[in-house]
Formats: structure tokens, C-alpha cells, sequence
């Protein structure tokens, strides 16, 4: 073997060992992760080309089936790329029909020059499973329109690799037998962007579920399991940025914080068990959810008590909101247990500016206190708020 084809052996070696590491790794990924299938999708792509790599190798060192493995190359080709698709549509929860089809004309198209065996056979099946990776990358781009951020870097660097398997095919095309550039040169096109196009898809797609993992994790971290608002920690969070935020603006704008606690909780658990009760908790959430502005946060602070936070509401029109939120309750939640078993009290308290949330909190607290002794089921709002007592 003479060394420049050792040389080519020897570096398509090493593509299929990367491609088996890359197929290995996110294989690994989509174990540990949830078992999220596009991870699984991307493994079988990379499994995939580390095939479709070995047959070249193969096709190098057995010159007799060179033909035959260049064929099933092609359709290795077209099938890793649609895994790679396929895991892209997946992830973006959109349809992956289009890749099947593109996928099916493309093996169809593959087998029909295979079997016609002219001359062409070659130079045909490279512009077609060029124009079929070409495909499949674009609806890769396609189903990355939304991404923000790093996900920009992403989309543009499909772009560019759907431009370059693009260019693959043009030159199948200018090295048809007869044509403008050598066998020679469109291998060497080929080989100038097929290893960093496997690796940069390996470490970018690696890199997505890495950054997959953080966002579930850190959502997991911040949301109450059982009614899927906020919890203790990330309503802290957010209602002090909240608060912070509207201190700082030229003419900030009030923050209503309201603390909500069911009546006699106690008693629905003992009378109904503690499953009903979970699901009153629950569907007493979604009545917050349904009923709240965009712009307003609801969390569970613990036990049947929730806080809310509405920015920008005069005293007057926070409490004709609370008031209308607690007498929908049941009809939210009547269903469950009957429909005069469950009832809530509010405390408001508005935020002065500069406040800390836990001395808002505090004064809604004492709000509530109020609204439970005065005979439950009430909206009580803080006669004396903070920035009232300032301009005292
Ligand atoms: P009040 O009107 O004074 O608020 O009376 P209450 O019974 O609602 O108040 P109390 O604080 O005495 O009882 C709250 C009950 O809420 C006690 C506890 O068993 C129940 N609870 C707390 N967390 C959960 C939960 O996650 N699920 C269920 N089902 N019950 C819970
Ligand atoms: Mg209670
Ligand atoms: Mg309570």
C-alpha cells in the first residue's frame, strides 16, 4: 500500500473512531437523560456515519467491491443525515414525516441508478444523496428558527454545512466522467469538509443536550412538583428581581403581594384524604394560572399557602381582582368536593419602592391573619402600606 493511501486509510480510521465515540456518548446521554429520543436519533446518526466511514475505508482496501460499498455509502449517507433530522424534529416537537419522504425518494433514486448501472450511476448517486443531505440539513435549520442565543450560532452553522454538502454535489457533478475537474479534486472536496462537519455535529449536538439537561434541571429546581408553579425558593427569587426592577424604573409602579391560604385545609385532608386534597392544591393552582395576567408570578410558598404578585394595579383594582379570583374558587374547585367545602382567604399588601419582599411579605401575612379571623373566606388588604407610612 503506497503511503498516500495509508495516509487516506488511516485518517477515514480515525472518522470512524470519532464517529463511534460521538454515537457512544449521546447514546450515553439519552440513557441517563430521561430517555429523550432525539438524543437516541442522534446516536443512531452517528452510529450511522461511523458505517458509512468504515465503507470507504473498506472500499479503499478492497478495490474489487469499491463500486458496491460506494453504493451503500451513499444510502449510509442519506440515512445518517435523516437520523441527524430526524433528531433535530424531535426535539423542536415537530412532525418528521418530510424527512421519511425525502429519505424514501432519495433510497429510491439510489437504488433505480444502481440497478440501471450506466455510466452516470456514480456521479448520479452523489448529486442525489448530496441534494438529500442538503434536505435534511435544511429542515434542521428550519426546526432551529426560534433558538436564541447560542441556538443563532447553531442555526448558521447548518446553514453553512447545507452550503458546503450543496457544493459536494456540484462538484459530483464537474467531476462527472468527461467534466471539469478530476476524481482526484472532488475526493479531495469531499474530504476537506466531511470530518469537520461529523465533528462539529457531534460536539454541538453533545453540547444541546448538556444544555438541555441544565435547563431541566434548573426549572426541576425552581418548580413545586405538585401544582407546577414556582416554588418557595424561585418565587424569593423572582419577586425581589420583580420588586427591584420596579424601584428602579423613572415612575415605578406599585406590586400588589398577596399571600392566599385555603380554609380549614385541615379538614378536607381528614374528611377526604390527603389525595383530594393534593388535587384541590392542584386545581386551585390552575384557577390562579387561568385567572392571572401574564405579567403577574404565582407560587406555593408551602402547604395550602400560595403567594401572587400583580405589578402595576392601583390598591383599588389588585383588590377587585383578588376578590373576583376568590369567589370563582368554587366553581374551580367545588367539583372535588362538593362546592361549599372549600374556600380561600387573601392578605394584600403593596410593595413600597425599595422594599425588601420578605418585609412585604411579612405585612401581607398580617393581612391574611386579619382576613382568617374576621371569618375566613375574605380579601383583606393592609390599611397602612409602606409607601403610605412614608409620606406620613
Ligand atoms: P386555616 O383556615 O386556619 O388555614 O386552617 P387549615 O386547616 O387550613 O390550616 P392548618 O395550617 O392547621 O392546616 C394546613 C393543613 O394542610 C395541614 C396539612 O395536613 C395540610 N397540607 C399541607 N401540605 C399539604 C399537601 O401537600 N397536600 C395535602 N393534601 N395537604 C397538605
Ligand atoms: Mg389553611
Ligand atoms: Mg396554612
Amino acid at each position: 500500500m503506497g503511503s498516500a493511501l495509508l495516509s487516506t486509510v488511516v485518517s477515514s480510521a480515525s472518522i470512524v473512531f470519532i464517529s463511534v465515540l460521538f454515537g457512544l456518548g449521546l447514546l450515553v446521554a439519552w440513557w441517563q437523560f430521561d430517555m429523550q429520543r432525539h438524543a437516541a436519533s442522534w446516536a443512531m446518526s452517528f452510529l450511522l456515519a461511523s458505517v458509512g466511514h468504515g465503507m470507504r475505508v473498506t472500499g479503499i482496501m478492497v478495490p474489487q467491491d469499491a463500486a458496491f460499498l460506494a453504493m451503500l455509502a451513499c444510502h449510509v449517507s442519506v440515512a445518517s443525515f435523516a437520523f441527524l433530522a430526524i433528531g433535530f424534529r424531535q426535539r423542536a416537537v415537530r412532525g418528521t414525516r418530510i424527512i421519511w419522504i425525502v429519505w424514501l425518494i432519495a433510497a429510491a433514486a439510489l437504488m433505480v441508478l444502481w440497478t440501471s448501472g450506466g455510466p452516470a450511476w456514480r456521479m448520479g448517486s452523489r448529486i442525489v444523496t448530496s441534494l438529500a443531505d442538503f434536505s435534511m440539513l435544511l429542515a434542521i435549520v428550519h426546526s432551529l428558527r426560534r433558538a436564541r442565543g447560542a441556538g443563532v450560532v447553531a442555526r448558521w452553522a447548518f446553514y453553512l454545512y447545507a452550503l458546503y454538502v450543496l457544493t459536494v454535489g456540484l462538484a459530483a457533478w464537474l467531476a462527472r466522467p468527461g467534466g471539469d475537474i478530476s476524481e482526484r479534486m472532488f475526493v479531495v472536496i469531499l474530504s476537506i469538509g466531511t470530518p469537520a462537519g461529523m465533528i462539529g455535529t457531534g460536539v454541538l449536538t453533545m453540547l444541546i443536550v448538556a444544555a438541555d439537561l441544565t435547563r431541566t434541571l434548573r426549572n426541576q429546581a425552581r418548580t413545586d412538583p405538585l401544582t407546577g408553579l414556582y416554588n418557595r425558593r424561585a418565587i424569593d427569587d423572582e419577586a425581589q428581581t420583580m420588586l427591584t426592577r420596579e424601584s428602579q424604573r423613572a415612575q415605578p409602579q406599585s406590586v400588589a403581594v398577596v399571600v392566599a391560604d385555603l380554609d380549614h385545609f385541615k379538614n378536607i385532608n381528614d374528611r377526604f384524604g390527603h389525595a383530594v386534597g393534593d388535587k384541590v392544591l392542584r386545581r386551585f393552582a390552575q384557577h390562579l394560572r387561568r385567572q392571572l395576567r401574564t405579567v403577574d408570578l404565582a407560587g406555593r410558598m408551602g402547604g395550602e399557602e400560595f403567594v401572587i404578585l400583580m405589578p402595576g394595579l392601583a390598591r383599588a383594582d389588585a383588590m377587585q381582582r383578588i376578590e373576583r379570583l376568590r369567589q370563582g374558587v368554587p366553581g374551580a374547585i367545588g367539583s372535588i368536593v362538593g362546592n361549599d367545602q372549600v374556600t380561600v382567604s387573601f392578605g394584600i399588601a403593596l410593595a413600597g419602592v425599595d422594599e425588601a419582599f420578605a418585609d412585604v411579605l411579612a405585612r401581607a401575612d398580617k393581612a391574611l391573619y386579619q382576613a382568617k379571623h374576621a371569618g375566613r373566606n375574605r380579601v383583606v388588604a393592609e390599611t397602612s402600606s409602606a409607601s403610605a407610612l412614608s409620606s406620613v
